[in-house]
C-alpha cells in the first residue's frame, strides 16, 4: 500500500474551509508533525469535518518510520514495519480529508489568534493547533562523533544496520532502544557490544531477557565512550570505566547511540509552557497553556514513547480541537449578535 503524499505548495485554496488573505491560507486546524500522533490527529480531525493541514516536517512517519518491525501496536499480531503503518496512517487521514504536505513548519506566532504559522512554502493562520513534533535521539557530545555521524556512528538499527554485516558494532545505552535496536542488529553483525554507564539496566523485563540470551551481545557495564576513533570510518571508541577510572578500546565498526531523546520544542520556546528538559506540558485533554493548541505524542510525553500512546493522544488532540473550534465559534456569533 503507497502513500499519495502531496508535494504541491501551491494547490490548496480548493479547500472549502480555508480562506487568502494577503497571500495567508487561513485553515481551521494545523497539525505540526506527520507521525503517529499527528496523522492520527489527521485522521479524527478529517472525521470531523476540520479539513486538516498536517505539515510533516523533517520526516514522514517520525522515528516510529525508522522502526523496522513493530511488534506491539494493536491489531497486527505478526507485526508490521513503521514505515508500513506510517503509511496507512497517512492513507487513512487522507481517506477522511487530511491534506498532508511535505513542509516544514519554520516559525510560529500563538500571541494573537488565529495564530500564525510559517512555512518554507507559505504563511497560514490556523485557529486551531496541534503540535506533534516528536522528539529526536540525544548525542553523546563527544570526540569524532560529529566527524563520523552517517559515517560509522549511527541512531538507527534499521536504516544502517544492514551495512555492519559479520562485522562488529558499539551500542551505547542501557534502555529498551539499546537493547531493541542491539538485538536487531544482531541480524547483521557478528557481536554487538553494549556499554552501559551503570551495572544495571533501565530495559524491561522482556528484553533484558532476550539480549541476555542472545550469544551475539557482550554487555560492558559501568562504562562510558569517551571518543570515537577512526580515519575514513570508525575503527574504535575509548571508554572509560566510571568505578574505576580505567581507560580503554574497543575495536569496532559502527557505534549505534540509544541514550534518550530531546523533545523538537524548539520552536514554542517561550510561547508555552514547557517542562525542565523541555517537553509541552499538556492536562489529561492535550491541552497546552496556551487556549486552541493542543500537543500530542513524544514532545509531551517522556514517559511512555510508545506509538499506540502517541495514536491516542493525536485522536484526543482532535477531538478536543474540534470541541474548542466549536465553543469558540458559538462564542463569537453570541457575540457578534450581542452587538447587532
Ligand atoms: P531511555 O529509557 O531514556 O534510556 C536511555 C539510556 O541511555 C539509559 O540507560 C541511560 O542510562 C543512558 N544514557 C543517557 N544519557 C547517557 C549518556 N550521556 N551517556 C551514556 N549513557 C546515557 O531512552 P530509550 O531507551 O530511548 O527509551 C525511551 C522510552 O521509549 C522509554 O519509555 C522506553 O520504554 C520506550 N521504548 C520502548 C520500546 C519497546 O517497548 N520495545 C523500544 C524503544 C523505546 P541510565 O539508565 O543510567 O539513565
Amino acid at each position: 500500500m503507497g502513500v499519495s503524499l502531496s508535494f504541491n505548495l501551491g494547490n490548496l485554496e480548493d479547500a472549502d474551509e480555508s480562506s487568502r488573505e494577503n497571500g495567508t491560507t487561513e485553515r481551521d486546524l494545523i497539525i505540526v508533525g506527520g507521525g503517529p500522533a499527528g496523522l492520527t490527529a489527521g485522521l479524527y480531525a478529517g472525521r470531523a469535518q476540520l479539513k486538516p493541514l498536517v505539515i510533516l516536517g523533517e520526516s514522514f512517519g517520525g522515528q516510529a518510520a525508522t522502526t523496522s518491525d513493530m511488534e506491539n501496536y494493536p491489531g497486527f499480531p505478526d507485526g508490521i514495519g513503521g514505515m508500513a503503518l506510517a503509511e496507512q496512517m497517512a492513507d487513512h487521514a487522507k481517506r477522511f480529508g487530511a491534506e498532508i504536505e511535505f513542509d516544514q513548519v519554520t516559525k510560529l506566532d500563538l500571541s494573537e489568534w488565529p495564530f500564525q504559522v510559517e512555512t518554507f512554502g507559505r504563511p497560514y493562520k490556523a485557529k486551531t493547533l496541534i503540535l506533534a513534533t516528536g522528539a529526536r535521539a540525544r548525542r553523546l557530545g563527544v570526540p569524532g562523533e560529529d566527524q563520523f555521524w552517517g559515517r560509522g556512528v549511527s541512531v538507527c538499527a534499521t536504516c544502517d544496520g544492514y551495512f555492519y554485516k559479520d562485522k562488529t558494532v558499539v551500542v551505547v545505552g542501557g534502555g529498551d532502544s539499546a537493547l531493541d535496536e542491539g538485538l536487531y542488529l544482531t541480524k547483521f553483525a557478528q557481536e554487538v557490544i553494549i556499554v552501559h554507564r551503570r551495572d544495571e539496566l533501565r530495559a524491561g523485563p522482556i528484553l533484558q531477557e532476550r539480549a541476555f540470551a542472545n550469544e551475539k551481545i557482550r554487555f560492558v557495564w559501568d562504562t562510558v565512550v569517551e571518543e570515537i576513533l577512526g580515519d575514513t570510518g570508525v575503527h574504535g571508541v575509548r571508554i572509560r570505566n566510571v568505578k574505576t577510572d580505567e581507560q580503554s578500546l574497543i575495536d569496532c565498526d559502527g557505534v549505534f547511540l540509544y541514550v534518550g531523546m530531546i523533545p523538537n520544542t524548539e520552536l514554542y520556546k517561550g510561547q508555552i509552557a514547557l517542562d525542565d528538559d523541555g517537553y509541552i506540558v499538556t492536562d489529561k485533554r492535550q491541552r497546552t497553556s496556551v487556549p486552541g493548541v493542543f500537543a500530542a505524542g513524544d514532545v509531551q510525553d517522556p514517559w511512555f514513547r510508545q506509538v499506540v500512546i502517541a495514536a491516542g493522544a493525536g485522536a484526543a488532540a482532535a477531538i478536543e480541537a474540534e470541541r474548542w473550534l466549536a465553543e469558540k465559534e458559538f462564542e463569537m456569533s453570541e457575540r457578534e449578535a450581542e452587538e447587532a
